[in-house]
C-alpha cells in the first residue's frame, strides 16, 4: 500500500507547521439539564461533555464511605466518522473511558463527597484524531463549570513523530500514519502527569522532547480553559 504523504516541505496536510495545534474552540454550559457542560474542539475533532452531581450513588451497596466515585463514559457518535460507527460500547471506548476517568479522578477532592457519584459523559460529535484528548479537556471544564471541588483542571494534548519530525496535536490521518504518538494529560499547577499513553517507537531523546512539547502546549490549553471559566463568572485576569 502506498504510504500517505503527511508532511511536505515542512507543512502538514492541513497546512500547519509541525508544532502548531489546530484551532481550539471552547464553550461552556451548552447542555441546560447538566450541572456543568462544555464543548472542546481541536479543528474537526469535536467533543461535548456533561457533568451531573456530585449526587447520591444508588443502589446503596455501590456507595463508598471514604469518598465519592466518578462514573465516566466516552462515546463516539455513529455519525462522527466517515463510515458509520456501530453504536454502543466497544473495547476502544471502554479503554478510553477508563483512562480518562482515572485522569479526571486525580483532579477531584473525591473525599469531600462520600457515598456520592459524579457522572460525566462525553460524546464525540466529529472525530478527526485526538478524541481522547478533546474529551479530557471538555470533561474537566464541564466538571469545573458544575462547581465540583477540584485541585486543578486537567489539560491534555497529543504529540507524536512523523517522518522523523516531532509534531503536536495529531489529526486523524496523522494518527493513522505516525511512527509514534503519545497522549498526555496533566494538572498544570501541581506539575503532575495524570494521563500518559504511547504507541510506536521513540528514542529516549525524542520521548523527552515530546514530553516537553506536551507540557508546553498543555499550559496553553490551561490558559484557554481558565479564560472561559473566568468569563463565566465575570472574573478579570489579575496580573
Ligand atoms: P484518539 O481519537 O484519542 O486519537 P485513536 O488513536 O483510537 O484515539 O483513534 C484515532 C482516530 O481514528 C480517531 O480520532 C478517529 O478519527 C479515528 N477512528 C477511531 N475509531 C474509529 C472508527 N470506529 N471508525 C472510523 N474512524 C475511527
Amino acid at each position: 500500500m502506498k504510504k500517505v504523504e503527511v508532511l511536505k516541505d515542512g507543512k502538514r496536510i492541513d497546512g500547519r507547521g509541525p508544532l502548531k495545534m489546530r484551532e481550539i474552540d471552547v464553550k461552556l454550559d451548552i447542555i441546560s439539564r447538566a450541572d456543568g457542560s462544555a464543548k472542546f474542539s481541536f479543528g474537526n475533532t469535536v467533543a461535548i461533555a456533561a457533568c451531573y452531581g456530585p449526587r447520591l450513588l444508588l443502589p446503596k451497596h455501590l456507595q463508598e464511605e471514604k469518598g465519592g466515585i466518578i462514573r465516566f463514559r466516552y462515546n463516539m457518535a455513529p455519525f462522527s466518522v466517515d463510515e458509520r460507527k456501530s453504536p454502543g460500547p466497544d473495547r476502544r471506548s471502554i479503554e478510553l473511558s477508563k483512562v480518562i476517568k482515572e485522569a479526571l479522578a486525580c483532579s477531584v477532592f473525591l473525599e469531600d463527597f462520600p457515598r456520592a457519584t459524579l457522572d460525566v459523559y462525553v460524546e464525540i460529535l466529529n472525530a478527526d484524531g485526538s478524541t481522547r484528548i478533546a474529551s479530557t479537556n471538555a470533561a474537566s471544564l464541564a466538571m469545573a463549570s458544575a462547581g465540583v471541588p477540584m485541585r486543578d483542571l486537567v489539560c491534555a494534548i497529543s504529540v507524536g513523530k512523523i517522518d522523523d519530525t516531532l509534531i503536536v496535536d495529531l489529526n486523524g490521518i496523522e494518527d493513522n500514519n505516525s511512527e509514534a504518538d503519545l497522549s498526555f494529560g496533566m494538572l498544570p499547577s501541581k506539575d503532575e502527569v495524570v494521563l500518559l499513553q504511547m504507541d510506536g517507537r521513540l528514542t529516549k531523546e525524542e520521548l523527552l522532547k515530546l514530553l516537553d512539547l506536551a507540557k508546553e502546549n498543555c499550559l496553553k490549553i490551561y490558559e484557554l480553559q481558565k479564560k472561559v471559566l473566568k468569563g463565566k463568572y465575570g472574573v478579570e485576569d489579575v496580573e
